[in-house]
């Protein structure tokens, strides 16, 4: 397990659009890790391969309630709308506002190749947003109402 450089707006790999997993493999496994250890050092709620140079469909969440490992995900159900603040770990010390659905069902694989479905409200909605764009190359800064702030202590 190991911190990996998060990558910052700017870099083009934030931009790609990420290849799909097709098998869990031992080197999936470890870039996974990697990816937890990377979120929870930096303070984060959610961390996409791209932002560590990786171009795979890997998002991990954690909004605090335990970590979340999506591989090829795919949002099949939204409703409803919120509006608020979103950061990001590769647009560091900024927020912007940035409107999404209210709740967000989504299906992918975990970890062991099994299929799972998550699902939340507000943050985790949110999040899960947020870290599939990464995935097809988009930054919540595309999608930003008005301009982005300067944050000063805390992130997201
Ligand atoms: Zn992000």
């Amino acid at each position: 397990m190991a911190i990996r450089m998060i990558r910052e707006q700017g870099e083009d790999v934030l931009r790609k659009r990420c290849k799909e997993v097709t098998e869990i493999t031992p080197k999936i496994v470890e870039i996974v890790e990697d990816m937890l250890d990377t979120m929870y050092e930096a303070n984060g709620v959610g961390l996409a391969a791209p932002q560590v140079g990786i171009l795979k469909r890997i998002v991990v969440i954690d909004i605090g309630e335990g970590p979340i490992v999506l591989i090829n995900p795919e949002i099949i159900e939204t409703s409803g709308k919120q509006t608020g603040n979103e950061g990001c770990l590769s647009v560091p010390g900024k927020v912007g506002v940035v409107t999404r659905p209210n709740y967000v069902k989504a299906k992918a694989i975990d970890i062991t190749g099994q299929s799972i479905i998550v699902e939340g409200e507000e943050l985790m909605a949110r999040a899960i947003c947020h870290e599939l764009d990464h995935l097809d190359g988009v930054l919540y800064v595309d999608k930003v109402e008005g301009s982005l702030e300067d944050v000063e202590a805390e992130e997201e």
